[in-house]
């Protein structure tokens, strides 16, 4: 089985139809969404709307609960609070019927999907750093766990030692890591914050064993253009294309 995971597409509707042109092309029997659809960009509707059509699984996500009034902005940047503004004003009704009913964390397909982390899902707590990470392991038992919410592609792995490290690649071979188990970040789709601004997302292909990175290059221009006709911040439009 091959399985898509996307995540944090914050209303980038170009990134995101991009994303899903390039799992068109990847022979992907599944596409999962771990959240953050909505906030930051121009087409929050029309971004709910493609995976809805496309994820037969989606996790809710930090911003997607700000935008339907279920988790207050305090903890949000002034440009974040902003945005979210925007876009509870935009949704329409069709979005919020879909967002208001999103799973926190769920076990599907044999492995583990959630926005923030495992431990706490509803407290939207941050993975940066390998201790964070090593704790997070106690609170899965699938072979893979799969997050966003960093906008950050990260593999972390913990062999049969219980020996915790960073992979530092975009891809991982796990035949011969026998009793590894893994937590995955896939990146985002519609912000990425790695600085390259190409639109990223995971595959997991569980017959070759083997999980990798796809980047994809988006129209960043035309997506601009309309955070710009929105008035969005500046600093939101110009991050994109410095990918930070
Ligand atoms: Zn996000």
């Amino acid at each position: 089985m091959r399985i898509a995971i996307l995540s944090d597409i914050h209303a980038n509707y170009e990134a995101l139809s991009a994303a899903i042109e390039d799992i068109d092309r990847q022979r992907i029997d599944e596409v999962v969404c771990l959240g953050d659809i909505v906030g930051y960009g121009a087409n929050p509707n029309e971004c709910v709307n493609l995976i809805k059509q496309r994820c037969r699984l989606t996790i809710l996500g930090n911003h997607d609960a700000a935008a339907m009034g279920m988790l207050s902005t305090h903890n949000f940047n002034f440009h974040a609070k902003l945005a979210i503004e925007w876009t509870t004003e935009h949704l329409n009704t069709e979005s919020k019927a879909f967002l208001n009913v999103l799973p926190l964390k769920e076990k599907q397909y044999g492995q583990t999907f959630v926005h923030s982390t495992p431990y706490e899902p509803n407290m939207w707590h941050y993975i940066t750093s390998l201790e964070e990470a090593a704790f997070n392991f106690q609170f899965f038992d699938t072979e893979f766990c799969f997050v966003g919410h960093t906008h950050i592609p990260v593999i972390i792995v913990v062999n049969e030692r219980n020996e915790l490290y960073l992979h530092n690649d975009a891809q991982i071979k796990y035949k011969n890591l026998n009793n590894s188990r893994f937590l995955i970040n896939v990146g985002s789709a519609g912000q990425p914050r790695d600085h390259d601004s190409r639109s990223c997302y995971g595959i997991l292909d569980t017959d070759a064993k083997y999980y990798f990175t796809r980047r994809v290059k988006y129209d960043l221009t035309q997506c601009q253009e309309k955070m710009r006709s929105i008035h969005m911040p500046e600093f939101l439009i110009s991050r994109l294309e410095e990918g930070r």
